[in-house]
């Protein structure tokens, strides 16, 4: 079996830029599971219901934050607002399947100023999150 590129590990530390918080043109939505929905109405301390209500839209049967403009909705000042709360896709950036290609994560390294900075995330680790977030993915 080929080695995947990530084989020794990728270098990344998020840098607080907020740039994974800006739509990417087709790429703006943040999907919630309905775990997302229950933490982040917690948070917020309302119901569930009403927090899909004021918050969320449904495109393709697919819940996600309702866009208010091409930040996401929750960043304020370049900071989640919600972030111990903040949904599953967040929590998995930037390792997304995706973005894994040599050719997608040329593009995230160029936006992303967390990419080479910090420890190495070894392979286990990179590979958790992508199972993580192709679990999450499938909840939605
Ligand atoms: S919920 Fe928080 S971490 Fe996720 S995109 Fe919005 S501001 Fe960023």
């Amino acid at each position: 079996m080929t080695r995947a590129w990530w084989h020794d590990g990728i270098r990344f530390a998020c840098q607080g830029s907020g740039k994974c918080c800006v739509s990417r043109g087709a790429y703006g939505y943040v999907y919630l599971t309905s775990a997302d929905r229950r933490r982040l109405a917690a948070a917020l301390g309302m119901p569930t219901r009403e927090f899909t209500r004021s918050y969320c839209d449904k495109t393709d049967g697919y819940f996600h934050l309702r866009e208010t403009g091409i930040d996401c909705r929750f960043l304020e000042q370049k900071r989640c607002s919600v972030y111990d709360a903040r949904p599953d896709q967040c929590r998995s950036w930037p390792f997304w399947p995706e973005n894994m290609s040599p050719k997608a994560w040329a593009a995230i390294a160029a936006e992303c100023p967390g990419v080479g900075k910090g420890a190495v995330v070894p392979r286990e680790r990179v590979e958790q999150t992508l199972v993580f977030q192709r679990r999450s993915t499938a909840r939605l």
